[in-house]
């Protein structure tokens, strides 16, 4: 029996699994973290950009990004396109530019005193008279292992959300597209955010990486998804951007979107969420890394607060996060009218906060 059971080291489950103190601590995780990538392992799709507040938590966390972390180039602008109005306008941003499955397995090499299992798939969860099964495989054989409290931070799609949660008014889910595009000797030193309301309600983005151009765009799920992507990416192509090279991976991932507050949940029947499982991300930017290592920082701060009773750790966590869910609050208004076409088109003739560029 495990005092804790985290299901998932994505920056959330790992942020909490580098902090458990003196925890009977298992963590299951599908990716093989320990070690570096290969070439056909699961991999997480995302645009691998640390925002300011990312890189704020980073710092918190007593963390630095080193130079092996980074991918080139590192820009400052984003030119922003929208496709209704027909505007362009450059904004200066502070992201850093970094390969995010280095940087999970730098998050990942930070945990210690955890029993720590890789290629894991869990599939199933139940609660128990003193605290949850999980049931998991591993190498084609079904295990189960008892955890007291169970902290599930296995992202966006979370199947432990689902089951431990299922009347619950549930975050809404994008489909993310994401395209590894050669620049054949091109270039593109800056980020590029698209708006086509046509075909999403959402955007669709460019990101410089070691040579290849990072295409994504957030899509509702359907059918006709993979379609639409080829129509944006199509109409970007006839807009001078340069996604017209070879393919080289295509990949596709949800990404959580709340629209309201009821829908960003800390927790539930005992079992806290973390990160994007529980809904934490900005739905103005999908910027979700910071809420991500915020809401393990917070959890962990619980538990040792608690002093190891899962129940009240689990309401102290969910005060805790009343800072972080006005913060998606915020972040939500701010889609509203980032998203509708009038406020944008507006915003964008307003030339507010826009920088001139050459490029
Ligand atoms: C296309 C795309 C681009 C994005 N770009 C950015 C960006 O540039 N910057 C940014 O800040 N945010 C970005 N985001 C959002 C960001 O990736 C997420 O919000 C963040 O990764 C959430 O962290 P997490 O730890 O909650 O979940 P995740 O990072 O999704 O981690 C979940 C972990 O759980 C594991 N897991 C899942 N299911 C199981 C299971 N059944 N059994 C065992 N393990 C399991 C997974 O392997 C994974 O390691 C992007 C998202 C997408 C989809």
């Amino acid at each position: 029996m495990f005092d804790l059971i985290i299901v998932g080291a994505g920056p959330a489950g790992a942020t909490l699994a580098a902090r458990t103190g003196g925890l009977k601590t298992l963590v299951l995780e599908k990716r093989p973290l320990e070690r570096p990538q290969r070439a056909g392992d699961t991999e997480k799709c995302c645009g691998g950009l640390l925002a300011p507040d990312a890189q704020r938590v980073f710092a918190a966390c007593g963390y630095a990004l080193d130079n092996a972390l980074l991918c080139s180039p590192q820009t400052f602008l984003v030119r922003a396109l929208d496709l209704n109005s027909g505007l362009s306008r450059a904004y200066q941003r502070f992201y850093a530019n970094m390969d995010r499955e280095k940087f999970d397995r730098f998050l990942f090499s930070r945990i210690a005193g955890c029993d720590v299992r890789t290629g894991c798939t869990v599939k199933d969860v139940r609660k128990t008279d003193v605290g949850f099964e999980v049931e998991f495989l591993f190498q084609g054989r079904r295990y189960i292992e008892q955890g007291r409290f169970l902290a599930c931070a296995d992202g966006a799609g979370s199947l432990l959300r689902r089951k431990i949660d299922p009347a619950s008014r549930r975050t809404p889910l994008y489909i993310a597209i994401s395209q590894t595009i050669g620049l054949s000797g091109r270039e593109a030193p800056f980020y590029g955010s698209y708006f086509d309301s046509t075909i999403t309600d959402y955007y669709a983005w460019t990101i410089p990486k070691d040579g290849f151009l990072h295409f994504g765009a957030a899509l509702h799920p359907g059918a006709n998804a993979r379609a639409q992507f080829e129509t944006l990416k199509s109409r970007l192509i006839r807009c001078g951007i340069p996604l017209d090279g070879p393919v080289l991976r295509t990949q596709g991932a949800y990404l959580a979107r709340p629209c309201r507050v009821s829908q960003i949940v800390p927790g539930r029947c005992g079992a806290a969420f973390l990160g994007e499982c529980g809904g934490f991300i900005s739905s103005s930017s999908a910027e979700g890394i910071s809420y991500a290592i915020q809401t393990g920082l917070l959890l962990a701060e619980a538990l040792r607060a608690a002093g190891g009773d899962p129940q009240n750790a689990l309401r102290r966590y969910e005060r805790n996060c009343a800072a972080l869910k006005a913060k998606c609050a915020v972040k939500m208004v701010k889609g509203r009218a980032l998203y509708h076409p009038l406020t944008r088109r507006l915003a964008m003739q307003s030339g507010l906060t826009a920088i001139k560029s050459e490029t």
